[in-house]
């Protein structure tokens, strides 16, 4: 008996033709009609109302991903309503407005079993990709352990920002933030933006991001961050050393993926202050860390990779409290047949996050 039946729904036709936007190779897309599939056992077919990019999303546009074979799906920020409910799913029937992860662990590996459900392999292997598409099909595991009902008052891109804030989440409750500290943010992109955000909501008391861009650091400043400086300056090395009463930074968080910018983020923290490398950077890269700056500085170095479900958890209910503003960093809408102007208008740096909508 399906879900639907048990809530005495009439089941809505489902529609025999829809679009999914492919990634052909870098640079080249194309929207394929598919057949949204019935939902199996314990799984949820999703109509995607906001899909969001993401920089992941960029990079892959650019050169492709380490693990992912393209032609394929994609896109992975994403909330919608669901359009039909596998046999098993009690918590959600069609008609619900739902955001979700597009990861969940499996509970039972090493990693898992130590709570560090970030490291699951099986949570990458079995990641969801598709969400450029009218319709998604939400994998059972992800039902079960990372799906929430969206709070009717939250809007729909603001939802789909479920899986960033996440990840900001978890480099936070690693790095502990404290009411009187000041920390700096390298990079002023969306996530650079999304952690001066979250930082202010948890009362950080001078928040600095440093970035390049005119336009990137004015929506910096914009939404929440207290002071910016361009990196791009001559000065901005003693800009930030003068932060925090000349002491420099007590937290120096970094959102570049550059080991350019990891090597920043090392050199401009205070002795005895913590590092969070955030960006992912290129395979093959290095750092380079002088041991007596590390030692006798006192430093604490911290690579947050992913969250765990208690970080969606609490990047849920932070949304769901309308605190952060959050919503301010899309400040871009495209229909689905955009994605390609999307794209480009991304690698201009015209948009933090662009919301595409079917
Ligand atoms: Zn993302
Ligand atoms: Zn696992």
């Amino acid at each position: 008996m399906s879900a639907a039946a048990i809530h005495g729904d009439p089941p809505a036709p489902l529609p025999a033709r829809a679009r999914q936007a492919m990634l052909l190779e870098p640079g080249r897309l194309e929207l394929r009609e598919f057949t949204p599939p019935a939902p199996g056992p314990g799984e949820l077919l999703l109509k995607i109302e906001c899909a969001l990019s993401c920089g992941t999303d960029l990079k892959t546009w650019r050169r492709g991903h380490p693990l992912w074979q393209l032609p394929a799906p994609f896109g992975h920020e994403f909330a919608g309503v669901v359009a039909a409910a596998g046999a098993g799913v009690a918590r959600f029937k069609p008609g619900d407005a739902l955001m979700a992860a597009p990861t969940a662990p499996c509970e039972s590996c090493f990693y898992c079993a130590r709570g560090q459900e970030n490291l699951c392999a099986r949570a990458m292997d079995r990641m969801v990709m598709g969400a450029y598409a009218d319709y998604l099909l939400l994998p059972a595991h992800i039902v079960a352990r990372n799906a929430f009902h969206k709070p009717a008052d939250l809007p729909f891109e603001e939802a789909a920002l479920l899986e960033p804030l996440s990840c900001v989440v978890h480099a936070q409750a690693m790095a502990r933030p404290e009411r009187g500290e000041t920390a700096l943010i390298i990079g002023a992109g969306a996530f650079g933006i999304l952690h001066a955000m979250a930082l202010k909501a948890a009362g950080v008391r001078e928040v600095a991001v440093a970035g390049r861009g005119a336009q990137r650091l004015q929506w910096a400043g914009a939404m929440g961050a207290d002071r910016v400086i361009d990196a791009a300056r001559e000065d901005a090395a003693g800009a930030i050393a003068a932060l925090n009463g000349g002491y420099g930074p007590d937290l120096a968080i970094e959102c570049t993926g550059q080991v350019e910018g990891w090597e920043d983020a090392f050199r401009r923290v205070r002795r005895g202050g913590r590092v969070v490398f955030f960006g992912g950077c290129a395979a093959g890269t290095t750092l380079g860390v002088d041991t007596r700056r590390m030692h006798y500085d006192n430093l604490t170095l911290l690579a947050p990779f992913h969250f765990r479900p208690r970080d969606v958890r609490d990047a849920f209910a932070m949304l769901g409290a309308g605190r952060l503003g959050a919503g301010r960093l899309i400040n871009a809408r495209r229909r689905l047949d955009q994605l390609s102007e999307v794209f480009a208008m991304l690698e201009r740096g015209a948009a933090l996050k662009c919301a595409v909508i079917p």
